[in-house]
């Protein structure tokens, strides 16, 4: 028996996502930008997934650009938007993923100026807080919409109506909350926004990047000037079929999915606090993705209690997967401001539609016995 709580580090795709895929490989293998029928065919499926991801984030199909998944999006978005202005200031949170985080420093060491807005507790960034930090010279702001360690919704809808006439720019990296919670451009207001596939049980190594009609990026990449020329070279075409399926079937998925997930994280959650003292939830539990947890245990480690789980069965995982393996605590708990105890013992466990509530049960069950059995040891040594 083994049971996958690690849905936010990337997910398994459907079936229906293997099977376009092999399809592509097999059957329509043509370079999408020849004009012969090979290639016609190929271009068809290309726009076919490209607006089955507009449909998902109704956006328009050509708003819609193919990356290697979120991580290069994001970085098209930042770099991209900051290369056409030159000098500026961004403004950004302290929780974001690294890869916003990556671009942010990069671009300070070019000399653009970046505020990095602290959460509160709970892990929230408010709309007040990027008003007080606009500047006259602000170009853009990129705030995600959930957070991958804590699952926590910052409120980028109202950014986006604060934005709206300032002529400073919006974006979000959406890679936690498509599929979690209604990911609307329009409503969110955004000018760009980011998704990766794996992370909506499509394949790894592809994502994109909505890029509002008339927003104008440098390019990151030179080349054959595919994507409208912002993203040269030839498309990863099984990659972006099996992005599109994913995007329609989360489409028409998503909210008994996530409900699913939901139930399964309550009941995880119920159990694990009839079963286990000493444990407390990191992070508000309202304004949250239904499907994260992230749990501390009083006197146990959450790098040892990670790795006695994964022997016990149960894959979860700490703070971010980018991070793990690394000693420094989660930036994100960290800026949440969380006693040393808490940072050292996080464990992040979220959950996806395939879970069941007899999953909840049993690993609740493992936990408890695992944790006893740490802070045993840990006794036995003191
Ligand atoms: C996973 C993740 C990314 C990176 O996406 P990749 O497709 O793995 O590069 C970016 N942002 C967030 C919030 C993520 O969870």
């Amino acid at each position: 028996m083994r049971i996958y709580f690690d849905n936010s580090a990337t997910t398994r795709p459907y079936p229906e996502v293997a099977e376009a895929m092999q399809a592509c490989l097999l059957e329509n293998w043509g370079n999408p930008s020849a004009i012969h029928s090979f290639g016609r065919d190929a271009y068809d499926a290309l726009s076919q997934a490209r607006e089955q991801v507009g449909g998902l984030l109704n956006a328009e199909p050509g708003e819609v650009y193919f990356t290697s998944g979120g991580t290069e999006a994001d970085n098209l978005a930042i770099l991209g938007v900051a290369e056409r202005f030159q000098r500026g200031h961004i403004i950004t949170s302290s929780i974001e993923h690294a890869a916003v985080l990556g671009c942010c420093r990069y671009l300070e060491k070019q000399g653009f100026a970046v505020s990095y807005l602290p959460p509160d507790q709970d892990g929230l960034v408010s709309a007040a807080q990027v008003e007080a930090a606009l500047r006259p010279d602000t170009l853009l702001v990129s705030l995600m919409l959930a957070n991958n360690e804590v699952g926590s919704i910052q409120p980028v809808a109202e950014v986006g109506r604060l934005l709206a006439d300032r002529g400073v720019l919006l974006h979000t990296d959406a890679v936690q909350a498509v599929g979690k919670m209604p990911v609307d451009v329009q409503d969110l207001g955004v000018d760009m926004l980011t998704l990766s596939g794996h992370k909506i049980n499509g394949p790894k190594g592809v994502g994109a990047l909505y890029v509002r009609h008339g927003v104008d990026l440098q390019p990151r990449l030179w080349g054959g000037g595919q994507e409208r020329r912002i993203r040269s070279g030839t498309e990863n075409m099984p990659g972006i079929v099996g992005l599109g399926v994913a995007a329609r079937l989360t489409r028409e998925r998503w909210p008994q999915q996530v409900s699913r997930a939901g139930q399964v994280r309550d009941c995880f959650l119920a159990e694990v606090q009839r079963l286990v003292d000493g444990a407390v939830v990191n992070g508000g539990l309202v304004r949250r993705l239904p499907s994260n947890l992230n749990m501390s245990f009083q006197d146990v480690e959450g790098a040892a209690l990670l790795l006695f789980l994964d022997l016990a069965g149960v894959a979860a995982s700490a703070a971010s997967a980018c991070s793990s393996g690394r000693a420094e605590p989660s930036h994100v708990l960290q800026a949440m401001g969380l006693a040393e105890w808490r940072l050292r013992g996080a464990v992040r466990f979220s959950f996806g539609w395939e879970n069941t509530l007899d999953e909840a049960r049993q690993a609740a069950q493992i936990l408890a016995e695992q944790v006893k059995l740490l802070r045993r040891d840990k006794h036995t040594e003191g």
